[in-house]
């Protein structure tokens, strides 16, 4: 089937979004190919997670980094903005507060996930701001991104402008006329499984891989993500919903990741 570009107009973020229950019952899960560690991230390469907002390298490929870790793969999370705009207007939560909190949310879930700390490099630009910056986060991302590398990024139409942007800059980069850079480029739908529903057909799953994640694994990535504390209450001096509420939660933790190309 083919499957056309969604429109921006199709990729808006609003209400409660696709539940769950429809997405179990998606029959593109038999679409896409099955895959493993050693298929996604072959002995030798790096696997290099470029999140928008720390969060999104859990939710995008938290059973993938904790397997990757476990198996000693060389591993390198590159973390876009500083997280800072997820509050706005808060008195419980000003932005350098917030700031400081998602980098220790994000440190203490990488660590359930066995991922190294150290292997975090954060290039603090503005959350909300990173269309705005693309020619930075192309420079940066050029000195990080190598041969070879896998490189994991949200959904091209993710539907959340900072998502989008991200991984614009990803793939200028890895089109980049550098000789010998290799890199493998696969997306992840984060906000996608959002807007997007299995009638709609938006999902390229003939591109697309998934990973079952045992129960182990699982169970990590649900442990990783419940430390993301900022994002799963609600805002007592805003009266903002959490910004991770139940409904969404449900569709990024479940026992399965999704790569696109
Ligand atoms: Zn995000």
């Amino acid at each position: 089937m083919t499957v056309r570009d969604p429109s921006t107009a199709d990729r808006t973020i609003g209400g409660p979004g696709t539940p769950e229950a429809e997405w179990h019952a998606w029959s593109g899960w038999s679409e896409l190919t099955s895959v493993g560690l050693d298929d996604l991230v072959p002995g030798g390469t790096r696997l290099v997670v470029v999140a928008p907002h720390p969060d999104d390298e859990v939710i995008a490929a938290g059973g993938l980094l904790g397997l990757a870790a476990a198996a000693g793969r060389s591993t390198l999370i590159i973390g876009v903005s500083d997280g800072g705009g997820s509050h706005a207007g808060s008195d419980e939560w000003p932005r350098p507060r917030l700031i400081e909190q998602r980098r220790a949310e994000r440190l203490a879930a990488l660590q359930e996930l066995g991922v190294r700390t150290d292997v975090v490099f954060e290039l603090d630009l503005p959350d909300g701001g990173i269309g705005a910056a693309h020619e930075r986060l192309v420079g940066y991302l050029d000195g990080l991104i190598r041969d070879r590398d896998v490189v994991i990024s949200p959904w091209r139409f993710d539907g959340h402008p900072d998502h989008e942007a991200t991984t614009s800059a990803v793939q200028t980069v890895i089109a980049a006329t550098q000789p010998g850079r290799h890199a493998v480029h696969l997306q992840a739908p984060i906000w996608g499984w959002h807007w997007a529903s299995p009638s709609g057909g938006q999902l390229p799953t003939a591109e697309g891989a998934v990973l079952h994640l045992d129960s182990a694994a699982h169970r990590r990535k649900i442990t990783a993500m419940n430390c993301f504390t900022s994002q799963l209450s609600a805002d007592a001096s805003t009266g903002a919903p959490a910004i991770l509420p139940d409904f969404v939660l449900q569709r990024l933790s479940r026992n399965r990741e999704v790569f696109l190309r």
